[in-house]
């Protein structure tokens, strides 16, 4: 059976894919049995709708997507191109050895230089068997000679083309390639001598960003530093004024930007210790030089030195050396103090130029940080539940920076334990962390909530320093990453947990970043503080403070919604309520702690016996009232017993002996007793009064009072 499946599976998807090539070789014998020489009739018509119908869309898709033209695209093209101009030959030009037989060899060039190769050599081949097969049916001369020479000069076109015109594309696209390239990685670089950009450690979104923003602040240093040299030679007469900028590490210098007169200027990086230049760099003083001979060496000049004087103006950023700033002139007329101070000018604003950008590539950069802050903080703010806050913490970092894992712990102060209450990765290997706990250990995760301080020290591991460092516990491996960062989430001087970023990427976490991921931690830590004060408000505004069962408040909210489910899907309900016997006498006696204490006993009786879906609420004083959905009257009664028979047996120590109190117990049921919540639990009352009534410690089921039938156990 299998085979048969594959086999009708293949034909579909070769219909599916091949209905093209079979529609072109319909076309090609209807044309080499004579189609092109027929009346225009309904089959050529049909023929010709049929070649543009498969042509018309095919040509349009590979004008779209070049980069995804398939072979087989670039065959029918070809192929019905083919056949088109077969038939026209044969049917305008009389044949296919006419005066415009020499169109098929453009067609030739053209297929092989736009189609992929092999589909080009395909569609060479399939132009062969057509003329065949046409010479065949007598169509341009059955002389194979003259058939085997066109075939070879039709072969030979297209090799030619395919290797010549293909080669030459190569190599222009290579040659733009690369002189972008070499472009950009000027502008880079001069980016990063003016202090522009990183060391390259952002994540690839944020580095084309940065490159973005970085190269119009190249621009625009260029123009304005081209400007202050522009006035200063016109204005000092000068023959060059040159601004030479050192490298990163201080050991050569390039021409950052020049005016000239002379066309003998020569870029290339000069060691920054030599001749003129070296002296004003290493004596960080103005150095004015005239006399000159052509044979003294001015690097900035290819040949023989054209100027008579020179002066060379240190660049000072502060204390750091930034470059130098030469002008020189061709009269032999040293310097004025007056002149050099000028150029000094003109330095200082240049490294103004330098300084402005920086700044404003600082703020542009802060704004971008405070942006996704803000929407951080947005998210973080909507979020209600510690799980959301987590959620939304974990996605706001990864705006901020790209990494393979994160997760969430939170600590315990109590327990002296983290728990992992998030955990998500790429890859989803720490993804079934999430609910694990771990003692607080010398892990890093520990030493981030003990210290609230970041680690390991800036986001990555030393050089040499193991991978495979503790982070949550021994027993709980974390992948090894070469970047790693543990936030803590400090609140108040205390640390509620931590945030933990791993990445594959060497520096994921650089200066760039972690500021912006510290930020982002303590408006996680305030988010996640202020859910655990909503879930909390939550729970006191549901719990009774003395035995931690709901309250009143919480019973009534759910009761009509119980009921009502109990009345759609006509199940039992049962309602209890219970009184302790005499309490006022336990607190007459024993004072209000030990009838506290007593009033805690019976409700961890009611704990106890209760099952999970019934409802337990302290109504006030020594009142309690279940709602045990799914109970008849008769399990009602028998859960009512083992509650009064255990408070009976249950003894409780006083500084006067030991006491033992009982209480009674009224059970109304649903529907018998009622239908709504008010009268079942005016029913549970009155059966509680019958209990009291006929002489306390015993549990009574409602009965309708007409009938006078207020049964007792
Ligand atoms: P009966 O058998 O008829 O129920 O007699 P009783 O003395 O228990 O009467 P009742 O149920 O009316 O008594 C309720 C008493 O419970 C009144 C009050 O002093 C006491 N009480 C109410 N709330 C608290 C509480 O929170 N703690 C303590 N210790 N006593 C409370
Ligand atoms: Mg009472
Ligand atoms: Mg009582």
């Amino acid at each position: 059976m299998e085979p048969l499946v594959r086999a009708a599976l293949a034909g579909r998807t070769l219909a599916r894919k091949g209905y093209g090539v079979l529609l072109v070789c319909g076309l090609a014998v209807y044309v080499v049995l004579g189609g092109a020489n027929a009346e225009l009739g309904p089959g050529a018509v049909a023929a010709i709708v049929v070649w543009a119908l498969l042509l018309g869309p095919r040509v349009l898709r590979k004008l779209r997507e070049t980069n995804e033209a398939t072979l087989l695209l670039d065959f029918e093209i070809g192929a019905l191109l083919t056949v088109a101009l077969e038939a026209a030959l044969v049917r305008y030009d009389g044949g296919l050895s006419g005066h415009l037989s020499p169109a098929l060899y453009v067609l030739v060039a053209l297929v092989a230089a736009f189609a992929r190769p092999l589909a080009g050599l395909l569609v060479v081949a399939w132009l062969l068997v057509l003329e065949a097969g046409l010479r065949l049916e007598g169509e341009g001369g059955t002389d194979p000679s003259a058939f085997a020479t066109h075939a070879g000069f039709v072969a030979a076109f297209a090799l030619l083309n395919l290797t010549l015109l293909r080669a030459e594309v190569v190599r222009i696209r290579a040659t733009a390639r690369a002189r972008v390239e070499a472009q950009l990685h000027r502008i880079r670089e001069d980016a990063r001598s003016y202090r522009l950009l990183g060391a390259g450690e952002e994540s690839d979104r944020a580095e084309v960003r940065a490159d973005r923003l970085a190269r119009a602040s190249v621009e625009e240093i260029h123009q304005s530093v081209h400007y202050a040299l522009e006035l200063l030679r016109r204005s000092l007469d000068l023959h060059t004024a040159v601004l030479l900028w050192l490298n990163d590490a201080g050991t050569h210098l390039r021409i950052s930007e020049l005016s000239t007169a002379s066309n003998d200027v020569q870029d290339a990086p000069f060691a920054a210790g030599d001749g003129v230049l070296g002296a004003a760099l290493a004596q960080r003083a103005r150095v004015s030089l005239h006399g000159l001979k052509p044979t003294f060496r001015v690097p900035y000049y290819q040949g023989p030195c054209p100027v008579r004087a020179l002066a060379a103006i240190p660049v000072l950023d502060g204390e750091t050396l930034r470059g130098v700033l030469a002008i020189d002139r061709l009269e032999n007329t040293a310097f004025s103090p007056h002149e050099e101070e000028i150029g000094a000018q003109a330095a200082r604003f240049c490294l103004r130029a330098i300084q402005n950008e920086r700044v404003f590539l600082q703020l542009e950069r802060a704004k971008v940080e405070q942006g996704k802050l803000y929407r951080a903080a947005q998210a973080l703010g909507a979020a209600l539940s510690e799980e959301d806050v987590v959620e939304a913490g974990v996605k706001a970092a990864r705006e901020i920076a790209s990494f393979d894992h994160a997760a969430v712990t939170v600590y315990d102060d109590k327990a002296k334990s983290h728990e992992i209450v998030a955990a998500k990765s790429a890859d989803g290997t720490i993804d079934d962390l999430v609910g694990v706990r771990f003692s607080h250990n010398t892990g890093l995760v520990s030493m981030v909530v003990q210290n609230r301080c970041p680690l390991p020290y800036r986001g990555e591991y030393e050089s040499g320093q193991k991978l495979d460092k503790v982070v949550l516990s021994k027993r709980l491996p974390w992948p090894a990453n070469p970047s790693l960062l543990v936030l803590p989430l400090v609140i108040h001087d205390r640390a509620l947990g931590t945030l933990i970023l791993g990445a594959k990427r060497l520096h994921a976490f650089g200066d760039s970043v972690r500021p912006t991921l510290e930020v982002l931690a303590s408006h996680l830590a305030v988010s996640l503080s202020n859910a655990r004060m909503v879930r909390k408000l939550e729970t006191m505004a549901t719990t009774d403070g003395l035995t931690g069962l709901f309250n009143k408040r919480a019973m009534l909210d759910s009761a009509a919604q119980k009921i009502a489910a109990a009345a759609r899907f006509g199940r039992p309900l049962s309602v209890l309520m219970t009184d302790i016997d005499h309490f006022k006498k336990v607190n007459d006696t024993h004072g209000h702690d030990i009838g506290d204490v007593v009033i805690r006993g019976l409700a961890d009786i009611l704990k106890r016996q209760k099952r999970t879906t019934d409802i337990v609420a302290r109504f006030g004083g020594e009142e309690f009232v279940a709602l045990c959905e799914q109970t008849d009257e008769k399990g009602a009664m028998l859960l009512a017993e083992r509650i009064r028979e255990e408070l009976a047996k249950t003894s409780f120590r006083t500084p006067q002996g030991i006491l033992s109190v009982t209480c009674s117990i009224g059970i109304a049921t649903f529907p018998e007793a009622g239908s709504d919540w008010e009268t079942l639990f005016k029913g549970a009352d009155e059966a509680l009064y019958v209990s009291k009534r006929s002489g306390r410690n015993r549990c009574t089921a409602w009965r309708p009072v007409r009938k006078k039938q207020l049964l007792s156990s």
